[in-house]
């Protein structure tokens, strides 16, 4: 292993990052050089309004940097998933555009993958985001993690180091519905976090809202868990048993007591509340089938208007991946 001098491919998501990408691009490269360490540097233009593109260009003759601009806006789940399609190294550093990932983590990333593990991950250090915020991310990873055979490290991202085979392990995987975070974890590999304080973004404003989010959450949780859909056959059960019980009570009740008019009120509110459990469940079912669905149509997960690199300066090629 001495005299190895692996190579690594950096791949950075970008998504209106031009201003972002201007120091972001030198500072990478600073970092790598004085690391020692062959390297490139692939950037995914998701369908950027900007000028991302024209910086980019701009920035090729200095640095070893290869452009893969998507058709329009296929989000980061996406572009992720095509930069790792087109690493060819010997690990792959993902990393945001935005300075938000620090790139002084990158040695010490580095020096774990010399000691032997395959991958690193950044874990996100949440002091400073509200306690609601940490309470609702808290919950959500013990909710996938107990409903999953798999163990997704909490508050861990996109930010990580990943040796070849696990860059090939994941481009085997034949899914279109894109959790990163899950995939990751369902490779395996022997892997190790480590602890990361997050940085204000340096220019722009976050793509992710509260509602994409929260998509990305129910994603997570329909891809790698049925824990949703027994919940429904439980509590279905459940609901059963208490009205089927109920029926019986009413049933010997009128034969003892007779008939009284009174208890529509009752019987009301018990049809909205069953008919609410309906449509939960069956928003539920969809969520399942609308994946079935895509899947089905095996669409390709990102489209590559053009690609830029070094040599081949702006010669566009339509390509489209699967
Ligand atoms: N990004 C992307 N496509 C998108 C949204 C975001 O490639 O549709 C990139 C973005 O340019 C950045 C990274 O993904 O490099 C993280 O995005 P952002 O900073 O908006 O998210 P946050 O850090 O708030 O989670
Ligand atoms: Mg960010």
């Amino acid at each position: 292993m001495s005299n190895f001098n692996p190579f690594l491919c950096c791949v950075v998501p970008a998504h209106n990052e031009a201003e972002n990408l201007k120091n972001f691009i030198p500072a990478l490269s600073k970092m790598l050089k004085q690391e020692n360490i062959r390297f490139e540097i692939i950037v995914i233009d998701d369908g950027s309004k900007d000028s991302t593109i024209e910086v980019l260009q701009g920035m090729q003759k200095d640095y070893p940097l290869r452009v893969l601009e998507f058709s329009r806006n296929f989000g980061k789940e996406a572009a992720l998933y095509a930069g790792l399609d087109h690493v060819d190294a010997d690990l792959a550093l993902l990393i945001d555009a935005d300075f938000q990932h620090p790139i002084n983590v990158i040695p010490t990333m580095l020096s774990l993958w010399k000691e032997g593990y395959e991958m690193v991950y950044g874990i996100r250090n949440r002091e400073t985001e509200s306690w609601l915020k940490k309470l609702f991310t808290h919950i959500y990873y013990k909710i996938l993690n107990a409903s999953s055979t798999l163990n997704i490290p909490e508050n861990a991202g996109d930010f990580r180091l990943l040796d070849a085979k696990v860059v090939h392990a994941i481009r085997d995987l034949p899914e279109r519905n894109l959790y990163m975070k899950g995939l990751y974890a369902w490779v395996g590999f022997k892997s190790i976090g480590i602890l990361f304080t997050e940085k204000e973004r340096q220019c722009g404003r976050s793509s992710f809202n509260f509602k994409s989010l929260l998509n990305l959450a129910i994603s997570g949780l329909t891809a790698f868990s049925d824990l949703p859909l027994r919940i429904c056959i439980y509590l279905g059960i459940l609901l059963g048993i208490f009205s089927f019980s109920y029926g019986c009570w009413i049933t010997v009740q009128t034969l003892f007591e007779g008939a009284k008019v009174p208890g529509w009120a009752t019987l009301a509110a018990g049809l909205a509340f069953l008919g609410a459990i309906q449509l939960i469940f069956i928003g539920i079912l969809g969520e399942y089938i609308s994946r079935i669905y895509s899947e089905v149509k095996a669409r390709p997960k990102y489209i590559i208007a053009a690609e830029h690199s070094k040599n081949r300066q702006a010669v566009p090629e339509t390509e489209s991946k699967s």
